[in-house]
């Protein structure tokens, strides 16, 4: 692939760009791209011939966990289920997650992100007490030490049913995010009173004016519905802040019609929806000696037909919940386009990596077009045969206009970490 030489102008010949990116229904479309003083601008400067590499934006990641991420080889899971994950979280966050802990492994993590193209990220935190006491202090560190490499931003975790009475028992660690600028999240299982969680819930947001994240139905169980009753609550409440809601399981195994009639409420509602196909792979329809049936994903397409802002994001990285992973967002769209059939079908998907998640976290959602920061993911491939067929580990990032350092971190730097008592 072409260099690109460090200089204050200079003129992308012949890249091959998506065309949602620039605004046409082409799906991809091969062109000159003009860089000045670090952005997007209306002319260039020193030609250099890409010959049709690939450009796409650098990608936002709308759901991680940066908290667990990389704890495998101290904490994996026993049997590679849900509760298997739930459990060896639990007990390894207990016993080994110190401030030094977090942060060196969300710094490993950002790393990783960072080399590989990503400029936004939304990580969510386990929040039970007393780790939102020791976590929070050290993503706020964290955004302030990544300011204009990564865009960062929280949500706090714990499940529906983590406190007997949700309104007095999280309102503590609402306070926390409220402080930290973060947004406040939640597990939904379908507990009988899950109802009233969720206006408890939405009234603690509500009181600090924060954003709201959940976790919801990642689970085959089609009775598991909580995805319909936080858009009943939305409109209800007439609740106008943004929510985003990941996962949505059990949409797949429910009745056809049930579910498109829970999609309407999801639009009508405004809901953000977030995928996150690899680590559903992993988790879900999983029984020893017997081969998965289900993929668990969500239905994209379907949503996205209602218009509804539908993106997809990594998810866990090298922990129980997911034992494998780097935040490679080139990673996602593959296994996404693989896992969700969006390749023969609308030519926007690839927003879903992007500007979509940059939408739903409320960050500037340009990408692109003149003034936007010259932020670029650069690819040897030419076309999406191309560029799906190999791990694009040669791809050159911009940012600001300057190709960056892509070495990625070394696993030994956590080894230090593994050691287990
Ligand atoms: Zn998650």
């Amino acid at each position: 692939m072409q260099d690109i030489p460090a200089t204050d102008a200079f003129t992308l010949m012949n890249v091959t760009i998506p065309g949602c990116f620039l605004g046409r229904p082409e799906d991809l479309i091969t062109t000159h791209l003009h860089i000045r003083d670090g952005k997007i601008a209306d002319t260039g400067g020193i030609q250099i011939d890409m010959n049709r590499a690939m450009v796409l934006p650098c990608f936002t990641d709308m759901h991680t966990h940066l908290d667990k991420g990389h704890i495998w080889p101290r904490a994996s899971n026993p049997d590679g289920t849900f509760l298997g994950a739930l459990t060896a979280v639990g007990d390894d966050r207990s016993a080994n997650w110190s401030a030094t802990d977090v942060a060196t492994r969300m710094e490993f993590a950002l790393k990783c992100a960072y080399a590989h193209g990503t400029k936004a990220i939304r990580t969510h935190l386990d929040s039970i007490p007393p780790q939102d006491g020791i976590s929070w202090p050290v993503f706020a560190e964290m955004r302030e030490k990544w300011v204009g490499r990564i865009d960062l931003q929280a949500a706090s975790l714990v499940g529906c049913d983590s406190f007997d009475n949700l309104a007095k028992d999280y309102a503590p660690t609402a306070n926390i995010v409220a402080q930290h600028g973060g947004a406040l999240g939640m597990v939904t299982y379908p507990v009988p009173d899950v109802k009233q969680r969720l206006t408890d819930f939405f009234t603690l947001a509500g009181d600090r004016d924060l954003e709201v994240d959940f976790h919801s139905d990642e689970t085959m169980d089609p009775e598991s519905e909580t995805l319909r009753l936080i858009a009943e609550t939305v409109l209800e409440t007439g609740w106008d802040r943004p929510v985003t809601v990941g996962h949505c399981c059990s949409l797949s195994t429910q009745d056809e019609a049930r579910a498109m009639n829970t999609l309407d409420l999801v639009a009508k509602a405004g809901l953000n929806i977030v995928s996150l196909p690899m680590c559903n792979l992993y988790l879900q329809d999983r029984h020893a000696g017997r081969t998965p049936r289900g993929r668990g994903i969500t239905l994209v397409h379907e949503m996205k037909a209602r218009g509804i802002n539908v993106s997809f994001a990594s998810d866990n990285t090298r922990d129980p919940f997911y034992a494998f992973g780097d935040l490679d967002m080139i990673e996602v769209m593959r296994q996404a386009t693989r896992i969700g059939h969006l390749d023969h079908s609308d030519t926007d998907w690839p927003k879903a990596f992007t500007s979509n998640p940059s939408k739903a976290m409320s960050i500037d959602s340009s990408f692109l077009t003149p003034g936007a920061p010259a932020d670029l993911v650069i690819c040897s491939a030419r076309d999406w045969t191309e560029l799906y067929s190999r791990p694009q580990a040669d791809r050159m990032v911009l940012r600001n206009g300057v190709k960056i350092d892509t070495t990625l971190p070394d696993y030994k730097d956590l080894d230090h970490l593994m050691e287990t008592a």
